[in-house]
């Protein structure tokens, strides 16, 4: 079996999800660019928890972590098989544990169902650990490199800029416009894919601009573990650019 892809998602607004967009599109076009997988293991922004988990539920729940939306998007359901066997693989290569009773929030379902609307491919999640810091979530990643010669597809789910004060604040004032410090954060950190400027990227929240794109890290984190499993060698290339909201960066990184 071939080395597969890793992916990073920029899955903004959980609007995506139900709209006809730019970004629903190409979330939809992703599944073109990769080897369709025997699984998934997805690194969602929404879900942090002391420690590292996976999800051992099969079929995992739909979980509609967000408020204030339509009734549409609570409707929805992404009705994957899960993967315990996967699960544990995953949480042995991290040094986690994998438990019942989480389910699959929107940062992973809101791309699946676009990626693979069928719900046929199984699926695993696996969390962030608040107490890691930059560079042991990029070494969580690596661990997970191994999965990639077993058919499974990582998948990380967050957004390379993600203020959103400034985005809702964009929003509401009907201002478009992409401000200096996303333009050039989104930049710099497509250069450190490129060039696979780890040091960069570990330190990357520490810079004035790192911090402006990211109050908290948690949509930031997800880009480092699928960095990581793409294990010192795939090539960065970015099949989606752009800005949702003026501010939140879209951009999606294939390593393959
Ligand atoms: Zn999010």
């Amino acid at each position: 079996m071939t080395r597969h892809p890793v992916l990073f998602v920029g899955h903004g607004s959980p609007m995506n999800a139900i709209e006809d967009n730019v970004f629903s599109r190409s979330h939809a076009a992703l599944a073109r660019l990769v080897p369709r997988p025997r699984a998934i293991l997805a690194v969602s922004a929404h879900w942090e928890s002391d420690g590292t988990f996976t999800t051992l539920d099969d079929p995992p729940a739909t979980i509609h972590d967000f408020g204030g939306f339509p009734p549409q998007l609570y409707a929805m359901r992404y009705p994957a098989p899960g993967d315990p066997v996967l699960a544990r693989r995953a949480a042995a290569l991290t040094g986690g544990s994998a438990a019942d009773g989480r389910g699959l929030d929107h940062g992973t379902w809101s791309i699946l169902h676009r990626m693979y609307p069928a719900a046929n491919v199984p699926v695993v999640q696996l969390s962030l650990d608040v107490r890691a810091t930059a560079g042991e979530h990029l070494a969580l990643g690596r661990t997970l490199a191994p999965l990639r010669d077993e058919g499974v597809l990582i998948l990380g789910s967050g957004n390379l800029t993600h203020d959103l004060r400034d985005a809702f604040g964009r929003m509401r004032r009907g201002d478009a416009s992409t401000p200096d410090w996303a333009a050039r954060f989104d930049a710099d950190v497509a250069r450190a894919l490129v060039e696979r400027d780890e040091k960069w990227l570990v330190q990357a929240l520490d810079t004035p601009d790192g911090r402006r794109a990211h109050p908290t890290a948690e949509h930031w984190l997800p880009i480092l573990y699928a960095f990581g499993a793409s294990d010192g060698r795939g090539t960065a290339s970015f099949p989606l650019t752009g800005f949702d909201l003026g501010s939140l960066s879209m951009r999606c990184v294939l390593f393959a």
